[in-house]
């Protein structure tokens, strides 16, 4: 038990800082990423908050994309704010020289999605990892969307990967969960003034310095042994449980969910009460070189377009489906939508939501695993009565 608590062994002690069953999915999504260590967390928000707080401190200043998942904004605009860590959010499609001009001497890391939630934008991973690599410190991106079947962002030079499990990994809407999979290859000790919670001993751990006991290890190790001891925002093992029987199926259920986005984007396309769709696998649309040279096998499930006519017509859409259901959760086996202007964000007003990044006719359709036929009638009857 001494040698646990020194972390001179590895073992299990206490299911806060870990279990076998999480371990287990945990190593098999470390696999899956091409990385080095991997860990579970409570949620997709913890994951994202531990894999910034992780090198993070007050004081420092890391910079995040503006096209980021609501959720995750204002853990980093307002929460962590407040924890004296302050995030400049940047337009993720500014050139390499306008994106060097945010970065400050305490900037610790770049934040972005692969595929953002809900704009489906394409992350520039070669952009990014030059930005965070050019100023000695790591690139972290958010796979959510794209899950490791359709995108591995180690391969494109992003040290750290997180994932909400609730979503695709789950793909049931069964559970909810996050993941962090660190690369191992950022090397803390070449930069080791600007990352002192790594580079320099634990007072809590005995004085262990975890860049030079842990090596490639050291991240997750510290995101483990120090924040998941004092945070507590272990993952359930049951949820594991669950996320580790959606992994089993997550190549088979990509594959279909991408097949019909794709089917469902042509037919809203083409049709004459659709004002746009953004759908990266489109050839017509703006991020479509940039999801053939990162995600080739297709982006996921989730697209969104916007109806004429406004918040008025989009409405009487949403309340004509019959098969496809309003609801907040996304990237599911079943079809979903959302309104954000009419659901999440119904208290801003149509130039407020423009502030906000989200244009107030955009809908959110999660496609789901469905006969696409099915999805593509019931949205052609809901258009029909606009
Ligand atoms: C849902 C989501 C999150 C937050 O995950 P939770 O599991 O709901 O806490 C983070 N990032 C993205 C891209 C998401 O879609």
């Amino acid at each position: 038990m001494g040698k646990l608590f020194d972390l001179e062994a590895s073992g299990y002690f206490y299911t806060r800082l870990q279990n076998p069953t999480n371990d287990i999915v945990a190593s098999k999504l470390c696999e899956m990423e091409g990385g080095y260590a991997a860990m579970l967390t409570s949620s997709g928000q913890a994951a994202n908050f531990f894999a910034v707080f992780n090198i993070c401190q007050a004081g420092d200043h890391f910079i995040a994309s503006s096209s980021i998942y609501g959720g995750t904004y204002n853990l980093f605009g307002v929460s962590m704010k407040k924890m004296g860590i302050e995030c400049t959010f940047v337009d993720q499609d500014l050139p390499l020289e306008e994106l060097q001009k945010f970065v400050k001497p305490n900037t610790k890391c770049i934040f972005g999605e692969t595929v953002t939630n809900p704009t489906c934008t394409v992350l520039d991973f070669d952009k990014f990892s030059k930005l965070a690599h050019n100023n000695g410190i790591p690139l972290i991106v958010d796979n959510t969307f794209a899950t490791p079947v359709n995108c591995r962002p180690i391969e494109f030079g992003v040290d750290i990967v997180t994932h909400s499990t609730t979503k695709y990994i789950d793909g049931h809407a069964s559970s909810v969960g996050g993941a962090i999979i660190d690369s191992g290859n950022f090397d803390w000790m070449a930069h080791a003034d600007k990352f002192p919670g790594l580079t320099t001993p634990d007072d809590s751990y005995h004085g262990i310095t975890y860049a030079t006991k842990f090596g490639k290890a050291a991240y997750i190790t510290k995101a483990t042994a120090q924040l998941m001891r004092d945070f507590g925002s272990i993952q359930a093992p049951q949820n594991a449980y669950y996320i580790n029987i959606g992994l089993e199926s997550l190549h088979v259920r990509m594959e279909r969910h991408c097949k019909n986005a794709l089917k469902v984007a042509k037919f809203l396309n083409e049709n004459e009460k659709v004002a746009w769709v953004h759908y990266s696998d489109l050839e017509t649309d703006k991020y479509h070189d940039l999801q053939q040279k990162y995600l080739p096998k297709g982006s996921c499930g989730v697209l969104c377009f916007g109806i004429k006519g406004g918040r008025e017509q989009s409405i009487k859409f949403m309340d004509s489906l019959n098969l496809i259901t309003i609801v907040t959760h996304v990237a599911d086996a079943k079809t979903c939508l959302l309104h954000p202007a009419s659901h999440t964000h119904r208290q801003l007003t149509d130039e407020q939501l423009m502030e906000a990044g989200v244009a107030p006719d955009l809908i959110r359709l999660s496609v789901g695993l469905e006969d696409a036929d099915d999805l593509i009638e019931d949205i052609k009857q809901a258009l029909d009565k606009i």
